[in-house]
């Protein structure tokens, strides 16, 4: 590095230029922006040296954790052969093709048929204009309503915002007509005094009642996430996925999964779909994809949503001019090497019981957790005014907030929704890093009571 670089002032030209992703820009930079120089397994470093412990995977996609060679290899070989082409026209590159054969082959089911793009917005704006071209062709063209739920989260693309629940961001432009969005299984938060398994059946059951408001025939597809990850880590209990799919079967309402956290062993199952048991019609997946490593995502379309595209529809006048990058699919078809050698999706199982039995342990005394809770190796902790009537804080997210600037002062990555801390570390933490994001995340819990 040359003294001129050494001397640059990142804080400042940061400030000055650089416009970030879901940031209020008066408060960023109040103090320091962390800026993150590398990474090896669970561990970022920073520009000050320190070492930080990621229990966000960057953003619930690091799956094989930092550091990956063979990943780094795989894209350098792929540079060098042919560091693009498209697939419009008539013309396909090897990587894309190997990639749709291997994922027809690892989904679930009849999900058969891959369309890719380069984020997970992108993926679910696909499939929903996949969904109403569906029923165009059909013949149906008034079943263009998409519902969601509140919290829900996909994407920041008008649609993808559009079909989440967020309200922020419907306030910010993305409020759309045929958009409708439904209660989240929440259980913490609106459970009320219902068991879960109750509970489950009764907040599917807004989708029923959503139906009969707006009419079956005006309904394109229901989207959910197996389960909320932005919108807090909302986990719902068994029953709710089930009687989600029975009721969009019974009123032929399309039914897509949002994997792009759960997919690729997050849940310690492949896809969270088998998680819990559904069999959905699309199914759109990015992040742990490419281990974050290349930006990449696909939606995989079943085959009676397929046969119809394929057959009937023509022209699908929709695509990118990096749909199926071939350096990203090559990424992606080593990282699943990787994934499917080291077996990720059954140590995320077996990791996320070690996690949760630590987490007990540590923070079961303290009284501002209300709920520990997870799958696999996403998770949440439930930061509560009273533990014993759910009481929220008064203002929502304050205490949140406050708990992750101390995660952040103890080097450790958790993300404030709310007052919910939600975890999702790479797969590949070990049991000696477990216990040292627990022993930090107690550090910094004990610091915001
Ligand atoms: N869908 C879900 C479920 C997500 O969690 C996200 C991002 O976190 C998206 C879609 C959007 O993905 P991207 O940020 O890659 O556009």
């Amino acid at each position: 590095m040359s003294d001129q670089t050494i001397a640059f002032d990142w804080q400042a030209a940061d400030a000055a230029h650089h416009l970030h992703p879901f940031s209020d820009h008066k408060s960023l930079h109040e103090g320091r922006v962390r800026i993150i120089t590398g990474g090896d397994g669970v561990w970022l470093t920073d520009d000050q040296g320190r070492r930080v412990l990621d229990a966000m995977a960057g953003l619930w996609c690091v799956a094989a954790g930092y550091g990956r060679e063979e990943l780094v290899e795989a894209s350098a070989a792929q540079m060098r052969a042919l560091p693009f082409y498209n697939t419009f026209f008539k013309t396909s590159t090897r990587p894309v093709i190997a990639l749709a054969e291997r994922l027809a082959a690892m989904a679930p089911g009849d999900l058969n048929h891959a369309f890719f793009a380069c984020s997970g917005s992108e993926a679910v704006d696909t499939a929903l204009r996949m969904a109403r071209t569906y029923w165009i062709t059909r013949g149906k063209p008034a079943k263009r309503i998409v519902i969601g739920r509140e919290y829900g989260y996909h994407g920041s693309t008008t649609l993808g915002a559009a079909a989440g629940g967020m309200k922020d961001m419907h306030r910010q432009g993305a409020a759309l007509p045929d958009f409708a969005h439904i209660m989240p299984p929440y259980w913490y938060g609106r459970g009320s005094q219902m068991d879960p398994a109750e509970f489950g059946v009764h907040a599917a059951r807004a989708l029923e009642a959503k139906i009969a408001e707006l009419g079956a025939d005006n309904i394109a597809a229901f989207i959910g996430e197996p389960i909320q990850g932005a919108g807090g880590v909302i986990i719902p209990p068994a029953t709710y996925w089930p009687e989600i799919q029975r009721i969009c079967r019974e009123n032929d309402i399309l039914l897509i999964a949002d994997e792009v956290i759960c997919g690729f062993g997050r849940t310690g199952r492949m896809f969270g779909c088998e998680t819990f048991g559904i069999q959905p019609d699309m199914m759109t997946l990015a992040k742990a994809i490419t281990s974050g490593y290349a930006p990449l995502s696909a939606v995989m379309v079943g085959d009676r949503v397929a046969e119809v595209l394929i057959n009937e529809t023509g022209e699908f006048y929709h695509g990118f001019t990096y749909s199926g990058h071939p350096v990203s699919c090559a990424v992606a078809l080593a990282n699943l090497d990787i994934i499917e050698r080291e077996d990720l999706a059954a140590r995320a199982a077996a990791s996320g019981e070690i996690l949760r039995e630590r987490l007990h342990a540590a923070l079961d005394d303290l009284p501002i957790v209300g709920e520990i809770r997870g799958v696999g190796l996403i998770g949440a902790i439930e930061l509560t005014a009273d533990r014993r009537t759910r009481r929220p804080f008064e203002k929502t997210g304050r205490v949140g907030t406050i708990c992750r600037d101390h995660c952040f002062a103890n080097d450790l990555v958790m993300r404030a929704v709310r007052d919910t801390m939600v975890f999702a570390p790479p797969l590949i933490i070990g049991e000696a890093e477990i216990d040292d994001m627990v022993a930090r995340a107690r550090r910094a819990i004990t610091a915001t009571m």
